[in-house]
Protein backbone atom coordinates (compact mmCIF):
# COMPACT_ATOMS: atom_id res chain seq x y z
CA UNK A 1 0.00 0.00 0.00
CA UNK A 2 1.04 3.48 0.04
CA UNK A 3 0.88 5.57 -3.09
CA UNK A 4 3.98 8.04 -4.20
CA UNK A 5 4.41 10.94 -6.99
CA UNK A 6 7.06 13.08 -8.25
CA UNK A 7 6.93 16.17 -10.27
CA UNK A 8 10.00 17.68 -12.00
CA UNK A 9 10.31 20.87 -14.47
CA UNK A 10 7.95 22.76 -13.54
CA UNK A 11 7.17 25.82 -11.21
CA UNK A 12 5.80 24.99 -7.96
CA UNK A 13 6.05 21.15 -8.65
CA UNK A 14 4.62 20.85 -4.70
CA UNK A 15 1.42 22.32 -5.81
CA UNK A 16 1.23 19.54 -8.36
CA UNK A 17 2.92 16.85 -6.42
CA UNK A 18 -0.01 17.66 -3.55
CA UNK A 19 -3.06 16.83 -6.47
CA UNK A 20 -1.53 13.66 -7.16
CA UNK A 21 -1.59 13.23 -3.72
CA UNK A 22 -5.23 13.64 -3.28
CA UNK A 23 -6.10 11.40 -6.15
CA UNK A 24 -3.94 8.27 -4.57
CA UNK A 25 -5.57 8.49 -1.13
CA UNK A 26 -7.38 5.29 -1.58
CA UNK A 27 -3.94 3.96 -1.17
CA UNK A 28 -3.33 5.05 2.10
CA UNK A 29 -4.78 7.54 5.07
CA UNK A 30 -2.17 7.75 7.72
CA UNK A 31 0.37 10.76 6.79
CA UNK A 32 0.91 12.64 4.03
CA UNK A 33 4.40 14.46 3.12
CA UNK A 34 6.24 16.20 -0.13
CA UNK A 35 9.75 17.02 -0.05
CA UNK A 36 10.58 20.26 -2.79
CA UNK A 37 14.00 21.12 -4.45
CA UNK A 38 14.62 24.54 -5.74
CA UNK A 39 17.10 24.36 -8.41
CA UNK A 40 17.47 28.21 -8.71
CA UNK A 41 18.80 28.56 -5.29
CA UNK A 42 19.69 24.94 -4.45
CA UNK A 43 17.19 25.12 -1.30
CA UNK A 44 15.55 21.66 -0.15
CA UNK A 45 12.15 21.58 1.87
CA UNK A 46 9.81 19.09 3.42
CA UNK A 47 6.59 18.96 5.01
CA UNK A 48 5.13 15.63 6.33
CA UNK A 49 2.16 15.20 8.50
CA UNK A 50 -0.10 12.82 9.78
CA UNK A 51 -3.87 12.61 8.40
CA UNK A 52 -5.58 13.11 4.97
CA UNK A 53 -3.99 14.82 2.64
CA UNK A 54 -6.80 17.29 3.38
CA UNK A 55 -5.56 17.61 6.60
CA UNK A 56 -1.86 17.08 6.25
CA UNK A 57 -1.12 19.79 3.92
CA UNK A 58 -2.99 23.34 3.30
CA UNK A 59 -1.64 26.24 1.39
CA UNK A 60 0.08 27.41 4.20
CA UNK A 61 2.28 24.22 4.25
CA UNK A 62 2.29 24.11 0.43
CA UNK A 63 4.39 28.31 0.31
CA UNK A 64 7.03 26.28 1.96
CA UNK A 65 6.99 23.88 -0.31
CA UNK A 66 9.07 25.91 -3.08
CA UNK A 67 10.93 24.59 -5.95
CA UNK A 68 10.67 22.83 -9.42
CA UNK A 69 11.26 19.58 -8.20
CA UNK A 70 9.04 17.44 -5.55
CA UNK A 71 8.62 14.18 -4.39
CA UNK A 72 5.48 13.48 -2.20
CA UNK A 73 3.88 10.43 -0.40
CA UNK A 74 0.83 9.22 0.89
CA UNK A 75 1.51 6.38 3.88
CA UNK A 76 -0.44 3.64 4.96
CA UNK A 77 0.33 2.31 8.65
CA UNK A 78 0.99 -1.37 9.41
CA UNK A 79 0.35 -2.73 12.78
CA UNK A 80 3.50 -0.74 14.81
CA UNK A 81 4.45 1.28 12.26
CA UNK A 82 2.30 4.23 12.87
CA UNK A 83 3.62 7.14 13.89
CA UNK A 84 5.09 10.58 12.34
CA UNK A 85 8.52 8.89 12.17
CA UNK A 86 7.52 6.51 9.98
CA UNK A 87 5.93 9.41 7.20
CA UNK A 88 7.49 9.81 4.41
CA UNK A 89 8.99 12.00 2.12
CA UNK A 90 12.85 10.98 3.74
CA UNK A 91 15.02 13.53 3.36
CA UNK A 92 18.53 13.80 4.36
CA UNK A 93 22.20 15.50 2.80
CA UNK A 94 24.78 13.33 1.73
CA UNK A 95 28.18 13.90 -0.05
CA UNK A 96 26.65 13.89 -3.04
CA UNK A 97 23.62 16.85 -1.95
CA UNK A 98 20.47 16.73 -0.96
CA UNK A 99 18.58 13.41 -1.39
CA UNK A 100 14.91 12.35 -0.69
CA UNK A 101 13.16 9.13 -0.85
CA UNK A 102 10.03 7.87 -1.31
CA UNK A 103 8.59 4.21 -1.57
CA UNK A 104 6.04 1.90 -2.38
CA UNK A 105 5.99 -1.80 -1.73
CA UNK A 106 7.87 -4.03 0.97
CA UNK A 107 11.44 -5.32 1.23
CA UNK A 108 11.74 -8.93 2.09
CA UNK A 109 15.54 -8.30 3.37
CA UNK A 110 15.23 -5.10 5.13
CA UNK A 111 15.74 -6.43 8.76
CA UNK A 112 18.83 -8.69 7.78
CA UNK A 113 19.98 -5.35 5.53
CA UNK A 114 19.47 -3.23 8.97
CA UNK A 115 21.20 -5.22 10.88
CA UNK A 116 23.69 -5.24 8.82
CA UNK A 117 24.17 -1.39 8.56
CA UNK A 118 23.54 -1.59 12.37
CA UNK A 119 26.67 -3.32 13.06
CA UNK A 120 28.40 -0.87 10.42
CA UNK A 121 27.24 2.05 12.82
CA UNK A 122 24.11 3.43 11.54
CA UNK A 123 22.07 5.37 13.12
CA UNK A 124 18.53 4.68 12.49
CA UNK A 125 15.13 7.08 12.95
CA UNK A 126 12.22 5.13 12.00
CA UNK A 127 11.42 1.97 11.69
CA UNK A 128 10.41 1.42 8.25
CA UNK A 129 12.32 -0.55 5.47
CA UNK A 130 12.60 2.63 3.17
CA UNK A 131 15.14 4.08 5.36
CA UNK A 132 17.48 0.75 4.82
CA UNK A 133 17.39 2.59 1.49
CA UNK A 134 18.73 5.97 2.09
CA UNK A 135 21.57 4.48 4.53
CA UNK A 136 22.78 2.04 1.64
CA UNK A 137 22.57 5.02 -1.01
CA UNK A 138 25.03 7.19 1.77
CA UNK A 139 27.20 4.16 2.04
CA UNK A 140 27.76 3.03 -0.86
CA UNK A 141 31.19 3.70 -2.24
CA UNK A 142 30.11 4.48 -6.18
CA UNK A 143 31.62 7.69 -7.45
CA UNK A 144 28.10 8.89 -8.85
CA UNK A 145 24.56 8.99 -7.40
CA UNK A 146 23.55 6.92 -10.53
CA UNK A 147 25.88 4.27 -9.62
CA UNK A 148 25.42 5.07 -5.76
CA UNK A 149 21.44 4.47 -6.50
CA UNK A 150 22.33 1.15 -8.49
CA UNK A 151 24.26 -0.13 -6.19
CA UNK A 152 21.53 -0.05 -3.40
CA UNK A 153 18.93 -1.00 -5.04
CA UNK A 154 21.11 -3.74 -6.69
CA UNK A 155 21.56 -5.22 -2.57
CA UNK A 156 17.06 -5.02 -2.37
CA UNK A 157 15.00 -7.67 -2.22
CA UNK A 158 11.14 -8.11 -2.71
CA UNK A 159 8.89 -5.27 -3.83
CA UNK A 160 9.96 -1.27 -4.51
CA UNK A 161 8.89 1.65 -6.52
CA UNK A 162 10.82 4.42 -5.53
CA UNK A 163 11.40 7.91 -6.43
CA UNK A 164 14.30 9.40 -5.20
CA UNK A 165 15.77 13.31 -5.52
CA UNK A 166 19.71 13.89 -5.48
CA UNK A 167 19.39 17.58 -5.61
CA UNK A 168 18.15 18.77 -9.05
CA UNK A 169 17.69 15.25 -10.33
CA UNK A 170 14.97 12.91 -10.07
CA UNK A 171 15.35 9.01 -10.09
CA UNK A 172 12.49 6.89 -10.68
CA UNK A 173 12.96 3.26 -9.58
CA UNK A 174 10.62 -0.30 -9.94
CA UNK A 175 11.80 -3.62 -8.76
CA UNK A 176 13.18 -6.54 -11.55
CA UNK A 177 9.98 -8.07 -10.62
CA UNK A 178 7.30 -5.02 -11.04
CA UNK A 179 5.16 -6.25 -7.92
CA UNK A 180 3.48 -2.49 -8.04
CA UNK A 181 2.55 0.12 -10.37
CA UNK A 182 5.02 2.89 -11.12
CA UNK A 183 4.07 5.21 -14.30
CA UNK A 184 5.52 8.68 -16.37
CA UNK A 185 3.17 11.43 -17.60
CA UNK A 186 3.89 14.70 -19.24
CA UNK A 187 2.50 17.99 -18.18
CA UNK A 188 0.35 20.38 -20.56
CA UNK A 189 2.72 23.21 -19.41
CA UNK A 190 6.04 21.18 -19.92
CA UNK A 191 7.47 19.07 -16.80
CA UNK A 192 7.29 15.46 -16.15
CA UNK A 193 5.04 13.58 -13.56
CA UNK A 194 5.70 9.68 -11.92
CA UNK A 195 2.71 8.21 -10.12
CA UNK A 196 2.04 4.86 -8.87
CA UNK A 197 -1.29 5.32 -10.93
CA UNK A 198 -2.32 7.24 -13.93
CA UNK A 199 -5.69 8.65 -11.88
CA UNK A 200 -2.64 11.01 -10.46
CA UNK A 201 -1.75 12.20 -13.94
CA UNK A 202 -5.46 12.38 -15.23
CA UNK A 203 -6.01 15.25 -12.23
CA UNK A 204 -3.23 17.51 -13.27
CA UNK A 205 -4.20 16.83 -16.65
CA UNK A 206 -0.85 15.09 -17.58
CA UNK A 207 -0.72 12.55 -20.18
CA UNK A 208 0.48 9.02 -20.33
CA UNK A 209 3.81 8.19 -21.58
CA UNK A 210 4.70 4.69 -20.28
CA UNK A 211 5.34 2.75 -17.34
CA UNK A 212 8.47 2.49 -15.34
CA UNK A 213 9.82 -0.92 -16.67
CA UNK A 214 10.75 -4.16 -14.07
CA UNK A 215 14.31 -3.86 -12.72
CA UNK A 216 14.79 -0.39 -15.10
CA UNK A 217 16.19 2.71 -13.13
CA UNK A 218 15.25 6.02 -14.71
CA UNK A 219 16.75 9.42 -14.43
CA UNK A 220 15.46 13.08 -15.46
CA UNK A 221 17.56 15.83 -15.57
CA UNK A 222 16.56 19.30 -17.59
CA UNK A 223 13.49 17.41 -18.68
CA UNK A 224 15.17 14.51 -20.57
CA UNK A 225 14.46 10.96 -19.50
CA UNK A 226 17.09 8.57 -19.94
CA UNK A 227 17.40 5.04 -18.71
CA UNK A 228 20.48 4.53 -16.64
CA UNK A 229 20.43 1.16 -15.50
CA UNK A 230 19.01 -1.98 -15.45
CA UNK A 231 18.82 -3.69 -11.94
CA UNK A 232 20.38 -7.57 -11.80
CA UNK A 233 18.25 -10.53 -11.30
CA UNK A 234 16.43 -10.64 -14.77
CA UNK A 235 12.75 -11.61 -14.47
CA UNK A 236 11.55 -13.68 -17.04
CA UNK A 237 7.93 -13.46 -15.66
CA UNK A 238 7.23 -10.10 -14.45
CA UNK A 239 4.94 -10.18 -11.31
CA UNK A 240 2.80 -7.56 -11.42
CA UNK A 241 0.51 -7.64 -8.38
CA UNK A 242 -2.91 -9.21 -9.31
CA UNK A 243 -4.59 -7.97 -5.91
CA UNK A 244 -4.09 -4.23 -7.47
CA UNK A 245 -6.74 -5.15 -10.11
CA UNK A 246 -8.62 -7.23 -7.83
CA UNK A 247 -9.39 -4.70 -5.29
CA UNK A 248 -6.62 -2.21 -4.30
CA UNK A 249 -6.25 0.46 -7.62
CA UNK A 250 -8.87 3.07 -8.21
CA UNK A 251 -11.66 1.49 -10.68
CA UNK A 252 -10.49 4.68 -13.09
CA UNK A 253 -6.85 3.84 -13.56
CA UNK A 254 -5.21 2.15 -16.37
CA UNK A 255 -2.66 -0.53 -14.71
CA UNK A 256 -1.12 -3.13 -16.05
CA UNK A 257 -2.86 -2.57 -19.65
CA UNK A 258 -6.33 -2.59 -18.51
CA UNK A 259 -8.82 0.15 -17.14
CA UNK A 260 -9.65 -1.48 -13.67
CA UNK A 261 -13.16 -0.52 -13.95
CA UNK A 262 -12.68 -3.16 -16.98
CA UNK A 263 -10.88 -5.75 -15.66
CA UNK A 264 -13.18 -5.79 -12.04
CA UNK A 265 -15.97 -6.41 -15.09
CA UNK A 266 -14.21 -8.91 -16.81
CA UNK A 267 -14.00 -11.03 -13.34
CA UNK A 268 -17.75 -10.35 -12.08
CA UNK A 269 -18.69 -11.97 -16.14
CA UNK A 270 -16.26 -14.76 -15.10
CA UNK A 271 -17.77 -15.36 -11.87
CA UNK A 272 -21.24 -15.38 -13.11
CA UNK A 273 -20.19 -17.99 -15.73
CA UNK A 274 -18.12 -20.08 -13.18
CA UNK A 275 -20.45 -19.63 -10.17
CA UNK A 276 -24.03 -18.99 -11.60
CA UNK A 277 -26.81 -18.40 -8.65
CA UNK A 278 -30.50 -17.89 -8.87
CA UNK A 279 -31.10 -14.57 -7.89
CA UNK A 280 -34.10 -11.37 -7.75
CA UNK A 281 -30.74 -9.00 -7.65
CA UNK A 282 -27.53 -8.56 -7.86
CA UNK A 283 -25.81 -5.72 -5.55
CA UNK A 284 -21.80 -4.89 -4.81
CA UNK A 285 -20.09 -4.39 -1.74
CA UNK A 286 -19.25 -0.49 -2.64
CA UNK A 287 -17.10 0.99 -3.27
CA UNK A 288 -14.40 -1.78 -4.77
CA UNK A 289 -17.09 -4.48 -5.80
CA UNK A 290 -18.88 -2.32 -7.68
CA UNK A 291 -17.39 -2.90 -11.27
CA UNK A 292 -17.11 -6.67 -11.03
CA UNK A 293 -21.08 -6.70 -9.77
CA UNK A 294 -21.88 -4.93 -12.95
CA UNK A 295 -20.05 -7.56 -14.45
CA UNK A 296 -21.91 -10.35 -12.50
CA UNK A 297 -25.31 -8.55 -13.55
CA UNK A 298 -24.08 -8.44 -17.60
CA UNK A 299 -23.45 -11.51 -17.88
CA UNK A 300 -26.05 -13.63 -15.61
CA UNK A 301 -28.88 -10.95 -17.33
CA UNK A 302 -29.78 -10.66 -12.99
CA UNK A 303 -30.93 -6.49 -12.48
CA UNK A 304 -28.10 -5.06 -10.95
CA UNK A 305 -29.30 -3.10 -7.61
CA UNK A 306 -27.99 -0.59 -5.09
CA UNK A 307 -28.98 -2.40 -1.95
CA UNK A 308 -25.91 -1.54 0.04
CA UNK A 309 -25.27 2.20 0.56
CA UNK A 310 -21.53 3.08 2.14
CA UNK A 311 -20.80 6.01 3.83
CA UNK A 312 -17.97 7.57 2.45
CA UNK A 313 -16.74 9.77 5.63
CA UNK A 314 -16.00 6.33 7.14
CA UNK A 315 -12.25 4.62 5.73
CA UNK A 316 -12.14 1.75 4.00
CA UNK A 317 -12.48 -1.45 6.08
CA UNK A 318 -9.72 -3.81 5.52
CA UNK A 319 -6.96 -1.19 5.57
CA UNK A 320 -8.19 -0.10 8.91
CA UNK A 321 -4.64 -1.22 10.84
CA UNK A 322 -6.13 -2.63 14.20
CA UNK A 323 -9.02 -4.61 14.64
CA UNK A 324 -10.96 -3.23 17.22
CA UNK A 325 -10.98 0.07 14.49
CA UNK A 326 -11.90 -2.67 11.99
CA UNK A 327 -14.73 -3.94 13.85
CA UNK A 328 -16.21 -0.52 14.70
CA UNK A 329 -15.88 0.85 11.11
CA UNK A 330 -18.39 -2.13 9.76
CA UNK A 331 -21.34 -1.35 11.58
CA UNK A 332 -20.37 2.43 10.82
CA UNK A 333 -19.93 2.22 7.34
CA UNK A 334 -22.48 0.33 5.46
CA UNK A 335 -26.78 0.90 5.33
CA UNK A 336 -29.23 -1.74 3.60
CA UNK A 337 -31.74 -0.14 1.16
CA UNK A 338 -34.83 -1.90 2.63
CA UNK A 339 -37.07 -1.68 -0.22
CA UNK A 340 -34.70 -2.72 -2.54
CA UNK A 341 -33.86 -5.94 -0.31
CA UNK A 342 -36.98 -7.44 1.01
CA UNK A 343 -38.33 -10.45 -0.19
CA UNK A 344 -35.90 -10.62 -2.72
CA UNK A 345 -33.12 -13.45 -3.27
CA UNK A 346 -30.13 -11.35 -3.52
CA UNK A 347 -26.79 -12.26 -5.08
CA UNK A 348 -23.77 -10.13 -3.38
CA UNK A 349 -20.73 -10.03 -5.12
CA UNK A 350 -17.78 -8.71 -3.28
CA UNK A 351 -14.11 -8.45 -4.69
CA UNK A 352 -12.25 -10.42 -1.92
CA UNK A 353 -12.65 -12.13 1.37
CA UNK A 354 -10.05 -12.08 3.90
CA UNK A 355 -11.05 -12.41 7.29
CA UNK A 356 -14.47 -12.59 6.58
CA UNK A 357 -16.12 -10.38 10.05
CA UNK A 358 -17.08 -7.52 7.35
CA UNK A 359 -18.85 -10.04 5.12
CA UNK A 360 -20.57 -11.94 8.13
CA UNK A 361 -21.95 -8.68 9.50
CA UNK A 362 -23.06 -7.38 6.64
CA UNK A 363 -25.10 -10.42 5.90
CA UNK A 364 -26.64 -10.42 9.07
CA UNK A 365 -27.92 -6.86 7.85
CA UNK A 366 -28.72 -8.01 5.16
CA UNK A 367 -31.43 -10.49 6.18
CA UNK A 368 -32.53 -8.24 8.76
CA UNK A 369 -33.34 -6.07 6.03
CA UNK A 370 -35.76 -8.87 4.56
CA UNK A 371 -33.28 -10.54 1.76
CA UNK A 372 -35.07 -14.27 1.35
CA UNK A 373 -31.96 -15.12 0.50
CA UNK A 374 -28.34 -14.38 0.07
CA UNK A 375 -25.92 -15.79 -2.14
CA UNK A 376 -22.15 -14.32 -1.92
CA UNK A 377 -19.84 -14.35 -4.36
CA UNK A 378 -16.16 -13.22 -4.40
CA UNK A 379 -14.54 -11.94 -7.56
CA UNK A 380 -11.07 -13.54 -6.76
CA UNK A 381 -9.84 -16.88 -5.47
CA UNK A 382 -9.57 -17.64 -1.99
CA UNK A 383 -6.67 -15.84 0.20
CA UNK A 384 -4.94 -17.98 1.62
CA UNK A 385 -1.53 -16.66 2.13
CA UNK A 386 -0.24 -13.39 3.43
CA UNK A 387 1.13 -10.83 0.90
CA UNK A 388 4.88 -9.86 1.73
CA UNK A 389 5.30 -7.45 -1.12
CA UNK A 390 3.17 -4.23 0.05
CA UNK A 391 -0.32 -5.14 0.48
CA UNK A 392 -1.40 -5.45 4.11
CA UNK A 393 -2.99 -8.76 4.93
CA UNK A 394 -3.47 -10.49 7.85
CA UNK A 395 -1.21 -13.23 9.07
CA UNK A 396 -1.98 -16.94 7.57
CA UNK A 397 -3.63 -17.90 10.70
CA UNK A 398 -6.68 -14.76 10.60
CA UNK A 399 -7.37 -15.77 6.45
CA UNK A 400 -10.60 -17.19 6.80
CA UNK A 401 -9.82 -19.57 3.77
CA UNK A 402 -6.41 -20.72 4.99
CA UNK A 403 -8.34 -23.04 7.56
CA UNK A 404 -11.80 -23.21 6.46
CA UNK A 405 -13.43 -25.09 3.37
CA UNK A 406 -16.16 -23.21 1.23
CA UNK A 407 -18.55 -24.65 2.86
CA UNK A 408 -17.15 -23.89 6.31
CA UNK A 409 -16.64 -20.47 5.40
CA UNK A 410 -20.44 -21.30 3.79
CA UNK A 411 -21.72 -22.08 6.89
CA UNK A 412 -19.44 -18.93 9.05
CA UNK A 413 -20.99 -16.13 6.85
CA UNK A 414 -24.40 -17.78 7.21
CA UNK A 415 -25.17 -17.06 3.45
CA UNK A 416 -27.48 -19.89 1.02
CA UNK A 417 -24.44 -20.42 -1.31
CA UNK A 418 -21.06 -19.10 -1.57
CA UNK A 419 -18.88 -19.11 -4.87
CA UNK A 420 -15.24 -17.66 -5.74
CA UNK A 421 -13.64 -17.07 -8.73
CA UNK A 422 -10.88 -19.63 -10.34
CA UNK A 423 -7.21 -18.40 -9.69
CA UNK A 424 -7.24 -19.78 -13.68
CA UNK A 425 -10.49 -17.41 -14.25
CA UNK A 426 -8.93 -14.29 -12.59
CA UNK A 427 -6.14 -14.71 -14.49
CA UNK A 428 -7.54 -15.63 -17.90
CA UNK A 429 -9.86 -12.37 -17.33
CA UNK A 430 -6.11 -10.52 -17.94
CA UNK A 431 -4.11 -12.09 -20.05
CA UNK A 432 -4.75 -11.12 -23.67
CA UNK A 433 -0.82 -10.35 -23.88
CA UNK A 434 0.00 -12.88 -22.40
CA UNK A 435 1.13 -11.18 -19.45
CA UNK A 436 1.89 -12.67 -15.98
CA UNK A 437 0.88 -11.89 -12.23
CA UNK A 438 1.86 -12.17 -8.84
CA UNK A 439 -0.89 -14.57 -7.65
CA UNK A 440 0.89 -15.36 -4.13
CA UNK A 441 -1.74 -14.44 -1.55
CA UNK A 442 -3.88 -17.07 -3.94
CA UNK A 443 -1.48 -19.62 -4.02
CA UNK A 444 1.38 -19.54 -1.77
CA UNK A 445 3.86 -18.87 -5.17
CA UNK A 446 6.43 -16.35 -3.52
CA UNK A 447 8.30 -15.39 -6.43
CA UNK A 448 10.79 -12.80 -4.79
CA UNK A 449 12.81 -14.22 -1.89
CA UNK A 450 11.69 -14.03 1.26
CA UNK A 451 14.80 -13.79 3.10
CA UNK A 452 13.71 -12.09 6.29
CA UNK A 453 11.01 -14.72 6.98
CA UNK A 454 13.40 -17.65 5.62
CA UNK A 455 16.07 -16.11 8.50
CA UNK A 456 13.18 -16.05 11.18
CA UNK A 457 13.11 -12.40 11.29
CA UNK A 458 9.49 -10.41 11.33
CA UNK A 459 9.03 -8.11 8.64
CA UNK A 460 9.83 -4.62 9.11
CA UNK A 461 7.08 -1.89 8.55
CA UNK A 462 6.55 -1.03 5.20
CA UNK A 463 5.41 1.32 2.62
S1 LIG B 1 0.83 -11.74 -2.71
FE1 LIG B 1 -1.17 -11.01 -3.47
S2 LIG B 1 -1.35 -8.92 -2.70
FE2 LIG B 1 0.81 -9.50 -2.53
S3 LIG B 1 1.79 -8.81 -4.42
FE3 LIG B 1 1.16 -10.90 -4.77
S4 LIG B 1 -0.92 -10.75 -5.66
FE4 LIG B 1 -0.42 -8.79 -4.73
Amino acid sequence: MCGIVAVSGTPEAARIAYLGLYSLQHRGQEAAGIASFDSATGESSRVREAGLVSDALNEEKLTKLPGDLAVAHIRYSTAGGAGLKNAQPIRERYRAGHLALVHNGNLTNANLLRERLFQEGALFQSTIDSEVIVHLIARSRAETPDQQIADALSQLEGAYCVLITVDDVLYAARDPYGYRPLVIGTLPGGGLMIASETCALDIAHATYVRDVEPGEIIRIRNGEIESVACLPGFVAEPQPCVFELVYFARPDTRLWGYTVDRARRAFGRRLAQEEPARGDIVISVPDSANSAAVGYSEQSGIPFELGLIRNHYVGRTFITPTQAGRDFKVRMKFSPVREVLAGKRVVVVDDSLVRGTTSRALVNMLREAGAAEVHFRLASPPVRWPCFYGIDMPTREELIASGKSVEEIRDYLGVDSLGYLSPEGMVDCVRENGETYCVACFTGDYRAPLVDAEAGLAMSSHC
